[in-house]
């Protein structure tokens, strides 16, 4: 199992040559979708800017405004910006979680650190990292990282786009599945709770 080339944690994901865990995945992540935020918004000035010319120039020949203007697009809310704006080149999986599962829950830490659950943000971090570096078999291993990846994903959703019916067995499968391995379970026993309460 190779480690984190930031802070020595099992690393889950390869980016460009860099085993990433996935607490630094997630940091990655939100710089990258920081970025996209900050260059949209730069555009949208451009395009208000060049709106407001195209205006000045049919003032100036007297036509009223008849130019077509540049729609700009609203700011996407904040609740799902960061989940499909992202998309790191060259990633590539460490083990047997899946980047796409990775991925999931590396968003769900950003943002619940960005709410300020810092508890639940830490307990999903310390879980996944246990979960990478556990002794259990590959597919295992890969089933509880979708199940986790699941919940990761209805937890980035908001409330009233939360599908109950997939909650509560992802919940219960979990913690059945976790028994394989006693640090899982101890560390489990910290995330349910925090899990259980932020996705009511
Ligand atoms: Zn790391």
């Amino acid at each position: 199992m190779s480690s984190c080339d930031q802070c020595g944690k099992p690393a889950l994901v390869n980016i460009a040559n860099h085993p990433l865990c996935v607490g630094c995945y997630a940091l990655l992540q939100q710089t990258e979708t920081a970025k996209l935020e900050a260059s949209n918004d730069q555009l949208r000035l451009l395009y208000a800017h060049q709106n407001h010319v195209t205006a000045e120039m049919d003032w100036m020949v007297g036509l009223g405004s008849t130019t077509p203007r540049i729609n700009i697009p609203a700011k996407p809310s904040a609740q799902y910006n960061t989940i499909h704006s992202v998309n790191v080149q060259g990633g590539s999986t460490v083990g047997a979680i899946t980047t796409g599962s990775a991925q999931s829950i590396a968003v769900a830490i950003g943002n619940t650190e960005k709410q300020g659950n810092t508890d639940l943000a830490a307990a999903l971090k310390a879980f996944t990292d246990a979960l990478a570096n556990a002794p259990v078999a590959d597919d295992q291993k890969r089933e509880m990282a979708e199940q986790l990846a699941t919940l990761s994903e209805e937890l980035t959703k908001p409330k009233e786009a939360r599908r109950r019916a997939v909650i509560g067995p992802m919940l219960d499968g979990l913690s059945k599945a976790v028994g394989v391995s006693s640090g899982l379970v101890s560390l489990w026993e910290k995330l349910h709770p925090l899990l259980t309460q932020a996705l009511k």
